[in-house]
């Protein structure tokens, strides 16, 4: 059975859903691996490399076809929906896919009676965790946000003692105590700054202790939803939020958001004034700018800048974070990928069982019928029936 890697379409995306040692794995499994030329060069991997470890390459005017006879389509980013509907009927396609954002997508693979396993749904229990490609990528995306916040701030993150007089380490705030969160909080005590976090979910406080933070318990009800993840706030509990978080973001140095909502656009934790008594240079990092925003009129991609009394404040959109770790994210995913064909491979062919706990909790579509509720309602389907009703 043939796995083929198409070369990622989305601008800015630099991973590659397969690195070579990826690939050997899965020819152990007894599985055909095939590559569109180039795929991986983003990710430092070229053809000699992919060629090297026992996958075929596949010239770009080919890959249509090689995709429309395909048996597992893996990629990072949802394919196209131009792609998608090419695809045979039976065919299994891996890749992040919300089941909100991608209706078109959802709508071509389903029509082409294709099964869609996402890595947005892989559910977070133990045999599962190394198919955890939202952990993994989140891991990068939290990395980058500290280094990016220490490059971009006026600051020092370290305490110094210099001949020159001391130079007190900065005040970082990180707010969003999940993967992504804590791996800010890692890196940035790690360069030495004072970190401190807040996290709705009131049992993420040993975690960020671990990490070497402190927690910040602004004493209001917490917000644990199903599965680890937080529930989403009302309006009074969002402005109860925002006036008890004031003084510690004025008294930061640099903000780091990471803040999210499985499935929700994600909620905005500053506005522009709560910044308004923060020292003037002082830079706020939005992880969450591609989806939504943690931060007031943050734009991803872009600098924004809001007024303090004494100047600026620079909020920066993070975009593609984990592509700008481009060698390390793929090598995780690819790993993450390996681990969920592996699932559903036995001798050498690719079977998913739909009764399989990670199957049934990562397929958007099964066979072509669209299987997850929020892409059911976002298509406005009728939801389906559960088990005796
Ligand atoms: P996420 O990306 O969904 O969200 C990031 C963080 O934002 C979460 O900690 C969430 O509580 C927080 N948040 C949401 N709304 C907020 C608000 N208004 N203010 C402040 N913080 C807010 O999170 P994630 O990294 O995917 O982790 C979610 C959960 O899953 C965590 O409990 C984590 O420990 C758990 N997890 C479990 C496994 C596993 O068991 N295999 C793997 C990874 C993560």
């Amino acid at each position: 059975m043939k796995v083929v890697v198409p070369a990622e379409h989305h601008q800015g995306e630099r991973r590659v859903a397969l690195v070579p040692e990826a690939v050997v794995k899965l020819i152990k499994l007894g599985l055909e691996v095939a590559i569109q030329d180039g795929a991986g060069l983003t990710a430092n991997q070229d053809n000699n490399a992919y060629l090297a470890a026992g996958a075929t390459i596949v010239s770009t005017s080919d890959i249509s076809k090689a995709l429309s006879s395909a048996d597992v389509v893996a990629s990072v980013r949802p394919l196209d929906p131009a792609v998608g509907k090419t695809l045979k009927s039976g065919a299994v396609t891996l890749s992040f896919l919300s089941p909100t954002n991608n209706p078109d997508e959802i709508k071509a693979l389903s029509a082409a009676g294709v099964t869609a396993l996402s890595f947005d749904l892989v559910p977070r229990i133990s045999r599962a965790q190394s198919m955890d490609a939202l952990s993994s990528q989140a891991l990068c995306a939290g990395y980058r946000t500290a280094l990016i916040a220490a490059e971009r701030s006026t600051k020092f993150f370290p305490m110094l003692m210099t001949a020159a007089g001391t130079v007190q380490p900065a005040k970082v705030l990180v707010l969003g105590a999940g993967v992504a969160g804590l791996q800010a909080m890692a890196t940035a005590r790690r360069l030495g700054a004072v970190v401190s976090a807040y996290d709705v979910r009131a049992s993420s406080a040993d975690e960020v202790k671990s990490m070497g933070a402190t927690f910040i318990n602004l004493n209001l009800e917490t917000l644990e939803g199903a599965g680890g993840y937080a529930r989403e706030m009302g309006e009074d509990r969002a402005k109860a939020q925002q006036d008890a978080l004031k003084p510690f973001i004025s008294e930061s140095d640099v903000v780091i958001t990471t803040a999210a909502i499985p499935g929700r656009k994600a909620p905005l934790l500053v506005t522009a004034s709560m910044v308004e008594n923060m020292k003037p240079g002082s830079v706020i990092v939005d992880l969450a700018a591609e989806s939504g925003g943690n931060v007031e009129g943050s734009i991803a991609g872009q600098d924004v800048l809001l007024p303090t009394a004494g100047g600026d404040v620079t909020v920066i959109g993070c975009k593609d974070l984990a592509s700008q770790l481009s060698v390390h994210s793929s090598k995780l995913y690819a790993q993450n990928v390996v681990s969920l064909l592996t699932l559903i491979t036995t001798e050498g062919e690719v079977n998913a069982d739909p009764s399989d706990e990670v199957v049934a909790g990562s397929a958007v579509v099964f066979a072509g019928d669209v299987r997850n509720a929020m892409a059911r309602e976002t298509l406005g389907l009728q939801p389906l029936a559960k088990d005796g009703e």
